[in-house]
Order: C-alpha cells, then structure tokens, then sequence
C-alpha cells in the first residue's frame, strides 16, 4: 500500500517554495491546492487526471474554448514570423487595430497592451490629461485591475474573498482619496459625487455590467444618465469592457445599450486566452499620446505585441463571421440560468440565478439584485460549499463568492444538462 500525496498537493507545495503563496495571482487561491496540467475545448484537467467541465475560463478569457485550434494555428503562424522587434510597427498591429476600428463603435483609434490593468491605467492617465482634473468615480464592487487608481471597494465587505479594501498595501493615501466611489445603477450617487467636487472629477469608470460581482444588470435610464451626467459635468465617461467586450457581442455592450463613451478598454476574450489588452476612443483624444507627439506617455516593451495581435485577429474575425456564435451560447446561457431556477423553485430556497449572455451566477439570497447593497444579503460560505461540491463532481466554477462563471464557444447542450443534474444534487445534499 502506497501513501503517495496527491500530485496536485505536491505540485502546490513545490510551488510555495519558489511562489509567493504557490499562485502568480492572489485569487487563484481559494481554499484549495490546485495545479493543472491541461485544457482542451470546455475542458480542464488537473494533475492527478481529474477532468472539470470548465465555467472558470481563466476568469472568462477563454471564449471560443480552450487551445481552440484556429487561434493556435494564428498564434504559429505568427511565430514563424515577427516574435517581438520592438522598433516601428508591424503589420500585424495595424490589422488587429484595424479590425478592433471596425468592430467596437466609440473607435477611432485604438492601441494595445498586455493586461486590461495596463489598459484602465492608462485610461484614467488619459482622462487626467484631457481634463485636468484628477478625481476618478468607480463603483461600489467594480474591479478594474490591480493599480492604484482604481484600488479602492473592489471586493467589500473584508470578509470576502481574500478581504482586503483598498486591495493592497503599499498605496499613497492621495491614490486612494482621489478615487471616489458610487453605487451602481444609482444615477443620484454619482450626481452627489460631481455635486460635492464640481470641476474636480476627470472620469467615471465602469464595467458596463459589473461581472466581478456577478452580474449587476445596468438599468437604460443609468447609463444614459452617467452618459448626459459626465458630458454636462466635462468628465469623460469610460467603458471598462475587459469582460463585456467581445464575450456578450462583438461591440462590447455599448452595442447593445446604444451609449458611446469616450474611452474603452478591452482585454480577456479579445484574445482566446492569449495576452492582449487595450485601449480604444477617438482620434481626438487618443492623439494626446507621446507616442502622436502629445504628452500622455505611451509606453511599453510589449505593447502590439504580435502574437498576441495574431491570436486576437484569429479570435475577433472568427466572431465577425460567425454571427451565430453569440446567439450559440446565449442560448447555452439561458438554457443554464433556467435550469438552475427550476432548481431554486424546485428546492424552494433564497437563491437568485442572473447572468447574460453566456455568463450565468448563482447568488445565495432573496431578491432583490439590483445593486452592489443587495449583495451583502448573499450566504458567501453556501456559494463556496457549492463550488467545491461541484468541483468534487467534475464542474468547475469559479472559486469565488460574487464572481460570474462563463459558457463558452465548445461547451455542448450534454455538458449544460449534466452540470444541472450535478447543480440539482449538490444543492438538495446541501438542503438536506
Ligand atoms: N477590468 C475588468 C473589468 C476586469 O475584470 C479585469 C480583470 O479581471 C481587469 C480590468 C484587469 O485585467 P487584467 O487582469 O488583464 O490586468
């Protein structure tokens, strides 16, 4: 008889010797020694051969499905060309920001970097100069990435997630008192703010719909509010579509709610999980960049990176030509948050089932859902019971309270129906 460790355990514990906690990213711990060696289609399998249908999707980059061979084959084609020169442009950017011209509405121009932190970071720098203001409105909940200007009620209250508000040591008190934050889908909120510091605030930031608490649905009447509110006010109005982009239409959800702010960013899906962000808006305001001879730096050794560019050129045009795509795992996603309400009716608890589009969530609590206040009513502990039971059956959710999970392009109608039979089990065993 053996007493081997399992080898994920190992692999994590090796990992702590040389990684500060055994993960590159402070949420790819939760409560559980994970290590992954593979991903196929809607599929991930972990070290010791356990398979998951996978709804994480690296927190939704992941959209036409894992290693999807059109991107893959991009991605080497590419390769066999340019890697990184980092000297003049290459034709490969100026196809990707072509495209990305082409495809979400408010883009005039557009520029790129690694991570949708780099993108926000340097949209507030852009919103600064443009107005020369330095106060920035986020909201209540909304996630932005990890720097300073948007460090502010990310996750709150403490006691979720790793519970840390602002999310990080380390930050100058004057970084945290210029962000302000506001309560989403509540226009008087944001009106209270541009009230108490006119001709002090230089942009309000948001997720469209805010996925890093689930899905918030933003009303109509708000985002036309936030849009007319930051024009009278001289604040310009950004988009953070780093999940909306690409994963709920190819114009991100200004397409859908028929709004244009001034600046937009986009990351994760644009790309099929290979690294690609960036940063799109007018001529007039992207022209303020050093790298256009104006004075808001632009800089960055990756920038255009070209393998990412291959794979999100691969990815946007495959979305383009295959309209019915969004309509494929919009109806996954519904089939997904109906089945899962049928459950909640069935078993007749507090359980409220949102999403959009391809991304579904299941709050434990009662209605209502409609801003960043309800959610203090959701049972954290219960959410987090329910993900390891259905990681335990073979589904896997993302490991966190408050957070969305995601439907992608190779998931099939047999994987919905077996993560509700699995859904209907986990919670009657929790129920009873
Ligand atoms: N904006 C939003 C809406 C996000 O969800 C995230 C990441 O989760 C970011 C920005 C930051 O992107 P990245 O993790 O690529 O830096």
């Amino acid at each position: 008889m053996t007493n081997a460790k399992p080898r994920g355990q190992s692999l994590y514990e090796e990992a702590c010797e040389v990684i500060p906690g055994g993960v590159n990213s402070a949420t790819r711990y939760v409560g559980r020694p994970y290590a992954f060696t593979g991903a196929d289609g809607a599929y991930i399998t972990d070290a010791d051969g356990g398979r998951y249908v996978d709804y994480h999707a690296a927190f939704g980059a992941i959209l036409l499905g894992h290693n999807e061979p059109l991107v893959n084959d991009a991605v080497r084609g590419a390769l066999d060309g340019v890697d990184l020169i980092g000297a003049g442009v290459t034709p490969i950017e100026i196809e990707f920001a072509k495209l990305i011209c082409s495809v979400i509405p408010s883009a005039e121009m557009v520029t790129n970097a690694m991570s949708g932190s780099e993108a926000t970071a340097y949209a507030i720098r852009l919103a600064r100069a443009e107005t020369g203001r330095s106060l920035i409105v986020k909201f209540q909940g909304g996630y932005h990435g990890w720097h300073d200007a948007v460090a502010r009620n990310v996750i709150s209250p403490p006691s979720l997630a790793y519970g840390m508000d602002p999310v990080s040591a380390g930050i100058l008190e004057q970084a945290l008192t210029s962000t302000l934050i506001a309560e989403f889908n509540d226009l008087s909120s944001v009106q209270a703010l541009f009230d108490e510091h006119p001709e002090q605030i230089a942009a309000v930031i948001l997720e469209p719909i805010p996925h890093n608490v689930g899905a918030l649905l933003p009303t109509q009447e708000f985002v036309e509010g936030l849009r007319s509110l930051t024009s009278s006010a001289g604040a310009l109005l950004i988009f953070d579509e780093v999940i909306t982009g690409f994963r709920h239409t190819l114009g991100g959800y200004q397409s859908v709610c028929g709004i244009t702010p001034d600046l937009t960013t986009f990351g994760k899906a644009v790309a099929n999980g290979f690294p690609l962000a960036g940063l799109a808006g007018p001529r007039s305001l992207m022209s303020r960049f050093t790298s256009a001879g104006g004075d808001v730096a632009l800089l960055g050794t990756f920038n255009g990176y070209p393998i990412g560019c291959a794979a999100g050129i691969a990815t946007v045009s495959y979305l383009r030509d295959n309209p019915s795509f969004y309509a494929r795992t919009e109806t996954l996603g519904e089939r997904m948050r109906s089945g899962l309400r049928s459950i909640v009716d069935e078993f007749g608890f507090a359980g409220q089932v949102r999403g959009f589009g391809s991304v579904f969530v299941l709050y434990f609590m009662d209605a209502p859902v409609l801003g960043y206040r309800d959610l203090m009513r959701n049972d954290d502990k219960a959410y987090l019971e329910f993900h390891r039971r259905m990681a335990d059956a073979g589904f896997f959710m993302l490991p966190m309270s408050l957070k969305r999970n995601h439907v992608s392009g190779a998931h099939t109608e047999d994987d919905i129906d077996r993560t509700l039979e699995a859904s209907r089990d986990v919670l009657k065993g929790m129920l009873h």
